[in-house]
C-alpha cells in the first residue's frame, strides 16, 4: 500500500503544506510573511495559521529585518528556532556506536563513542536500547526536547519499516532495531544505510548543495551509490542503497559474498586493489611500491601512483575504467549533474578521475555524459552528518514537523 499516493487527505496537505513553509524559512530567513506567502503560492492566511502553530512549537521565532534602504519601523521576519529541540544521531561502525547529540540546526551538544559489550550473543537491539538509555542519563542535565533518534549504517536494510535485515560481520539477521528502540524511547526513529544518508548530507550540507540530480559512487572497501532525482533521495522510503557494487563486470571473475562472481566490488574494492598490487609487485620489483616501506594500505597505493609509478597508475586506472563503465548506465538513467566520488582514492583523484570520465564519456549518451561534473565527496569521513541529514529531509517532508507541532 503506498500511503503517499493520497494526497487529498487534510493531514497530508498540512503535512506538505508545513515542510514546505520550514524549508523556506530555513533558505531565505528572515523572511516575511508577504515574501513567504509569494515563494510558498499559499494564501497569507494559510501563512499566518502554519507560522502560528510553528512559533507556538518553537520551531520558528520573529525577529526583527533590517532595511538598510527603508526608514521607520523595522519589519518582522521569521527564522527557525532551532535550540529548544534535540535529536540523537547514531552511527554503527566497527562494532562500537557513535553518538551525537544535536539541536534542530544540526549543532553538536555533546556526543561519545560506545564500544559494544565483549558478550557477541547480546543482541544489537539490547546493545543499542542501553546505550541510548545511558547516553541520556549521562547527559540529562544539557537535553532539551527530544524530537527524534537517527540511525545509519551498513548492511541491508528496510528505511519504512525499519529492520535490519543484515549487518557485515554480525550473525544476527532480521532485527526489527527502529520498532523496537522507538517503542523503549517513544521517539520516531529514522534508519537509513550508510550511503545514501550520505548522499543526503551532501545534498543539504555538501558538494552536491541546491543540485537536483546527482549521484554519490563509495568506493572502498565496499562499493555502492546513492541518487538524488528531482531533489529526492531515490526509494528513500525502502532500500536507497543502489546496488552498483553488485553488477558483473568480470565473468570469470572471483566470486563475491553476494552470490555471484565477478561484481564490481570484488574488482575494484580497495582490498581487492590492494591485493592486485601485492601479487603484481612480484614481477616488477622496480616498482616504487616496493621502496615506500609504510603501511601497505590505499595511501601506500595512492602515493605511489602519485609519483609517477607505473603499476600503482595502472591498477588505479583500471579501476577508474570499471567504474565509470558502471556510472554510464547509471548515467543514461538519472542524467545527473553531479556525479561524487566518495573514496579514499579521491588522494591520487588526478589518475582516477579522467578514467572514470573518459569510460562515461565512451559508454553514455554524450548529451548526458557532457553535462557530468564529476567532483570528490566533501564528507569523507562523515560521522554522525549523515543522520543529521535524515532530519532535514523529514522536516523538510513535513512528516516529523506535524509530529513535533501536534506534539
Ligand atoms: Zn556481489
Amino acid at each position: 500500500m503506498f500511503e503517499e499516493s493520497q494526497p487529498g487527505h487534510i493531514d497530508h496537505i498540512k503535512q506538505i503544506n508545513a515542510g514546505v513553509v520550514y524549508r523556506l524559512i530555513d533558505q531565505h530567513g528572515p523572511v516575511s510573511r508577504i515574501e513567504l506567502s509569494k515563494l510558498a503560492q499559499l494564501a497569507p492566511a494559510s501563512i499566518t495559521k502554519i507560522v502560528r502553530e510553528m512559533i507556538e512549537a518553537h520551531l520558528v521565532r520573529e525577529c526583527e529585518m533590517s532595511d538598510p534602504g527603508h526608514r521607520g519601523r523595522p519589519a518582522t521576519g521569521l527564522e527557525l528556532d532551532c535550540e529548544g529541540w534535540h535529536f540523537l544521531s547514531i552511527r554503527l561502525q566497527n562494532h562500537s556506536l557513535l553518538m551525537t547529540l544535536r539541536d534542530l540546526s544540526g549543532k553538536t551538544v555533546t556526543g561519545g563513542v560506545i564500544d559494544f559489550p565483549d558478550d557477541p550473543s547480546t543482541p544489537l537491539t539490547v546493545v543499542m536500547i542501553n546505550a541510548v538509555e545511558h547516553f541520556f542519563s549521562r547527559h540529562y542535565s544539557v537535553l532539551e526536547r527530544l524530537t527524534a533518534i537517527t540511525i545509519t549504517l551498513p548492511g541491508l536494510i528496510n528505511a519504512r519499516s525499519g529492520v535490519v535485515h543484515r549487518l557485515p560481520d554480525y550473525q544476527e539477521e532480521e532485527i526489527p532495531l527502529a520498532q523496537s528502540l522507538s517503542r523503549r524511547t517513544g521517539l520516531k526513529v529514522y534508519i537509513q544505510h550508510d550511503i545514501p544518508a550520505r548522499m543526503l548530507a551532501e545534498h543539504y550540507f555538501g558538494a552536491a548543495r541546491g543540485v537536483r540530480d546527482a549521484i554519490l559512487l563509495v568506493l572502498d572497501k565496499q562499493v555502492g551509490a546513492a541518487v538524488i532525482t528531482s531533489g529526492q533521495l531515490l526509494h528513500k522510503n525502502s532500500s536507497a542503497l543502489v546496488e552498483i557494487g553488485h553488477t558483473q563486470v568480470d565473468i570469470r571473475g572471483r566470486p563475491c559474498y553476494c552470490g555471484n562472481q565477478g561484481c564490481l566490488e570484488t574488482v575494484v574494492g580497495t582490498e581487492s586493489l590492494l591485493q592486485q598490487a601485492e601479487e603484481q609487485l612480484h614481477s616488477m620489483p622496480d616498482s616504487l611500491l616496493n621502496q615506500h616501506c609504510e603501511e601497505r594500505d590505499i595511501r601506500w597505493l595512492c602515493r605511489a601512483a602519485m609519483d609517477g609509478d607505473p603499476l600503482a597508475c595502472d591498477i588505479i586506472t583500471q579501476a577508474g575504467q570499471h567504474v565509470g563503465r558502471s556510472l554510464a548506465f547509471m548515467v543514461n538513467i538519472f542524467n545527473p549533474q553531479y556525479i561524487l566520488i566518495g573514496s579514499p582514492l579521491n588522494s591520487a583523484a588526478e589518475i582516477l578521475y579522467p578514467a572514470i570520465t573518459a569510460a562515461i564519456s565512451s559508454k553514455a549518451l554524450p548529451a548526458y555524459s557532457r553535462q557530468v561534473s564529476l567532483r570528490p565527496a566533501e564528507f569523507n569521513t562523515p560521522g554522525t552528518l549523515p543522520g543529521t541529514a535524515l532530519i532535514k529531509d523529514a522536516l523538510y517532508s513535513g512528516e516529523l514537523l506535524l509530529r513535533l507541532l501536534q506534539g
